[in-house]
């Protein structure tokens, strides 16, 4: 069998993957594996089995045979004993030799005298003599003994000696074969008989195999497949009707959403769009007046300039919110965007009396990612600080803010990490508040102050350049954000792709 594997031009229809095998074809396989384990089992234990009974079979027989033939022997032996007792009694004149040599010549078997010291008297075989000595040595004991030796050549068979008149002794054989006690001939016949038996058997089997087990085994599997199939799918199912309910909460929780935030884009808007008018409809009147003052108009100018740009930050703000960020990624020493940033807010931080602390080691990797939106993270997790410190119900002796950074190796054969933390010793975030912190549009601040984008965005866009935004908040203690960069393009670029379907702004 052996599973089909698509090699060079891929066809329309059929899957890229070079190793891809059908589900029939899957079928087939474990069908055809399942009943080729099941069959070799099943022929090896009946092939035993057989074995076991044929052999157990075959050697009763040749016990029982032999056995018959001993008994054979016996009676023989005995009857030869008898014609010679029967002869004696007949004519008691006749010398024993002459009666030993007349009963073997009646019975046609080997017979010898011995006398009363145990030398032969006669002898109807000349080997029956010699014999003697190999089956008896120098102790003639009555009884029967079976010597079945090729050596013994005629004389070969069941020794039967018994004691005879006048102390002699009086020894018969019964000639006998090895091929006489059937063994030779049962062993092939019944080695013959037990090798067609299992050739049969195997046969039988191998012919019965399909019908026996293919057909039940891939109906047995076809139905584990289906219901497997039919489980996955129901799974399946379930799955994307969650997945569905899942979507329609986060469509509602987004229209929610966009419901708050567009109240609080309007009151964004209009507050600059009425500043603006008001100023407007000012310098117009004072334009129509006798005396114009031009310090007058340029301050309110400035002012309505000041208002235009307010506007066109929130505008900005919800179009970077909208658009797919494009990321310049490039290694830079971190240093550098926390300096850039502080160098633009230091002096508004200082008019409000909050402290700055920057601690970062000389020696850090560079960090991975676009440096100009890392300096928008940095300015809007700054600001945030800001505005938290601002609020700071108790002990405003010492608001601070601190930039701390440091390398990190999260295992040790991975890559080290720069995590750049940026704390306020602020009131902190209630665990009800952080849960969702980074969700597009979730503000705390008054209407007006705060849109909700600010961390969404700057979530967004470092997990664009494969990075984490993590944030650990102690109430009442320190609230940190921490920026988990990558160092390496390679691994920045590669975390950037999977982070895609987390981005809470796309
Ligand atoms: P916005 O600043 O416009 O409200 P953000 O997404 O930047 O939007 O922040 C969302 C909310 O997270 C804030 O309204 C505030 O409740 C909370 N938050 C952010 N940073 C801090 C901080 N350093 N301390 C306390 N709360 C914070």
């Amino acid at each position: 069998m052996g599973g089909r594997t698509y090699i060079g031009a891929v066809s329309r229809d059929r899957p890229t993957d070079p190793t891809f095998v059908s589900s029939e074809e899957l079928l087939a396989r474990s069908t055809a594996q399942g009943a080729r384990g099941i069959f070799v089992r099943f022929v090896l234990v009946v092939l035993g089995i057989n074995l076991v009974i044929g052999g157990a079979v075959v050697a009763f027989d040749i016990w029982s045979s032999v056995r018959e033939t001993r008994e054979s022997l016996e009676s023989s032996a005995k009857h030869a004993l008898y014609v010679a007792d029967r002869l004696h009694a007949a004519q008691p004149d006749l010398p024993l030799g002459a009666i030993v040599t007349r009963a073997s010549e009646l019975t046609g078997m080997p017979m010898a005298l011995l006398d009363a010291r145990g030398e032969v008297v006669t002898s109807t075989s000349p080997k029956l003599a010699g014999g003697l000595r190999v089956v008896y040595g120098s102790h003639l004991s009555p009884g029967i003994r079976y010597e079945i030796r090729e050596d013994l050549g005629e004389v070969s068979g069941a020794w039967m000696v018994r004691p005879f008149l006048e102390g002699a002794r009086l020894v018969v054989v019964v000639p006998h074969t090895v091929e006489d006690e059937g063994r030779v001939e049962y062993f092939t016949i019944s080695a013959g008989v037990l090798a067609l038996g299992e050739a049969f058997t195997l046969l039988a089997m191998l012919l019965s195999a399909n019908w026996i087990l293919r057909r039940p085994l891939a109906r047995l599997v076809n139905e584990l497949t289906s219901a497997l199939a039919r489980d996955v799918q129901r799974r399946q199912l379930a799955e994307q009707s969650l997945h569905a309910k899942e979507l329609q909460l986060l469509q509602r929780a987004r229209l929610a959403s966009l419901g708050e935030m567009a109240t609080g884009v309007a009151h964004e808007l209009s507050q600059p769009l009425n500043n603006i008018g008001l100023l407007a409809s000012r310098v117009t009147r004072r334009a129509l007046d006798d005396q114009p003052d031009p310090a007058f108009v340029q301050d309110k100018l400035q002012k309505i300039q000041g208002q235009v740009q307010r506007a066109s930050r929130l505008i900005d703000q919800l179009r970077a919110f909208g658009r797919p960020a494009v990321h310049n990624m490039a290694l830079f020493p971190i240093d550098r965007p926390v300096h850039a940033v502080l160098d633009l807010l230091q002096q508004q931080l200082q008019n409000r009396g909050i402290a700055v602390k920057v601690d970062i080691p000389a020696d850090l990797p560079q960090a991975c990612g676009d440096e100009a939106q890392l300096e928008q993270v940095l300015i809007n997790l700054i600001n945030n600080a800001r505005d938290a410190l601002e609020d700071r119900p108790a002990d405003p002796s010492c608001p601070a803010i601190e930039l701390t950074a440091e390398a990190v190796r999260p295992s040790a054969d991975a890559e080290a990490e720069v995590h750049l933390r940026v704390a306020d010793n602020g009131p902190g975030i209630p665990s009800s508040v952080a849960e969702r912190v980074f969700e597009p549009f979730f503000t705390t601040k008054e209407v007006g102050k705060g849109t909700g984008l600010g961390l969404s965005i700057s979530y967004a866009l470092v997990r664009g350049f494969g990075g984490r935004l993590e944030l650990s908040s102690i109430p009442g203690g320190w609230t940190t954000f921490t920026l988990l960069l990558k160092t390496t393009l390679v691994s920045a670029t590669k975390d950037a792709l999977h982070a895609g379907a987390d981005d809470p702004a796309g």
